[in-house]
């Protein structure tokens, strides 16, 4: 490893090189912006959403200003929601303790509500020119496989020691370029399952490739658990008015809104009769009818497989439940919601618009 990599690497991606609408971008809000959508969002999926945020936050004061459930609603549908509350906080951080001007050096950068070491460099390299390799699965499988290193990426070892490599070979005057062209290079080159070795300007000194260790590398230590979880969503109707309330568990969508939830550790065997007692304590002994249970939706998330129901049901007054809100249907779209909800309400909002 050394110029030959960096130059190697440097002329691959001057003719590969992909169009994003983020790439050229030096003002660090807009790059901070589009590294959190990129944490867990795919660039396809991620790219119209960056456009539309920053067109509603063209800036920091904006975000400042539109207050986190703003913020909120224009993440609906990307999931992974602490990213957004993360965004929020952030700004009230930046405006608060820098006057609104964003840090400029990676120690600084890295002290941001959210922002981790990737990030950090990302921010630190592309909008300040600063020299920190960002390590992201790319850059580890990369440097996995060209130097046979087979340490588990997921832990400390194995990623400290290609972080010390990166960071060794990083050019101090481009180290954007460099660090682009690596994630370019592991995202449509030396991809996971299919990479073009045969195609590739490393293959002569990969060691992977010499060795025939392309899906051996890079080695992963442990492999995380599912958790399968069960959801009855309670759509409780009093005329055109339904309930929703704030979800405040820190486990999943906290800051979203959703139906009141019941939710179990495994499915109900009969729906109508295990849900009635909980219905006749939640609604204080209001009568309450089921009209109709909903196909099941099947949610993943990572780590977890949501099964969940909507139960709608009518009641004939007013719930005395301080922590739910009494809203009109015709303004559910103004909240908020996951993913998950908002497909049961795109069907329901339509049956209920005929
Ligand atoms: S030779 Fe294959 S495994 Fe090695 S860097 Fe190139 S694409 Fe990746």
């Amino acid at each position: 490893m050394d110029n030959a990599f960096v130059s190697k690497l440097l002329t691959w991606y001057e003719t590969n090189k992909r169009e994003l609408p983020w790439r050229n971008e030096r003002d660090p809000y807009k790059v901070w912006i589009s590294e959190i959508i990129l944490q867990q969002t795919r660039v396809a999926q991620g790219w119209n959403y960056y456009l539309r945020f920053i067109e509603r936050f063209p800036d920091l004061q904006s975000v400042y200003e539109g207050g986190e459930q703003e913020v909120l609603k224009y993440w609906q549908g990307l999931g992974y929601y602490t990213r957004a509350r993360n965004i929020y906080a952030g700004a009230v951080y930046i405006v608060e303790e820098y006057n609104g001007v964003f840090p400029s050096t990676y120690q600084e950068i890295l002290k941001i509500k959210g922002v981790g070491t990737y990030t950090a460099a990302a921010i630190a390299s592309f909008a300040f020119r600063r020299p920190h390799a960002v390590i992201d699965g790319n850059v580890l499988r990369i440097f996995a496989r060209i130097h046979g290193i087979y340490d588990p990426i997921d832990n400390s070892l194995g990623k400290n020691k290609i972080s010390e490599l990166a960071n060794s070979l990083i050019p101090n005057d481009i180290p954007h370029l460099f660090n682009q062209a690596l994630m370019d290079f592991g995202a449509i080159h030396c991809s996971p399952q299919l990479p073009k070795c045969s195609d590739c300007c490393f293959s002569l000194s990969c060691y992977a490739n010499l060795h025939y260790e392309q899906s051996a590398l890079p080695v992963k230590g442990h492999k995380t658990k599912t958790r399968n979880r069960f959801f009855y969503y309670l759509c409780i109707e009093n005329k055109d008015y339904i309930y929703l309330q704030k979800r405040n568990s820190s486990d999943i969508w906290q800051g979203l809104y959703e139906f009141p939830l019941w939710e179990t550790s495994a499915p109900l065997s009969d729906i109508y009769s295990d849900l009635t007692p909980y219905l006749q304590n939640l609604l204080d002994d209001i009568p309450f009818e089921i009209i109709h249970a909903s196909h099941v939706y099947k949610h993943v998330l990572s780590h977890q497989i949501i099964t969940a129901v909507f139960i709608r049901l009518k009641i004939p007054h007013a719930v005395k439940q301080t922590n739910f809100l009494y809203v009109h249907r015709h303004n559910l779209a103004d909240y908020p919601v996951s993913r998950l909800m908002e497909k049961f309400l795109n069907e329901y909002l339509e049956l209920h618009s005929t």
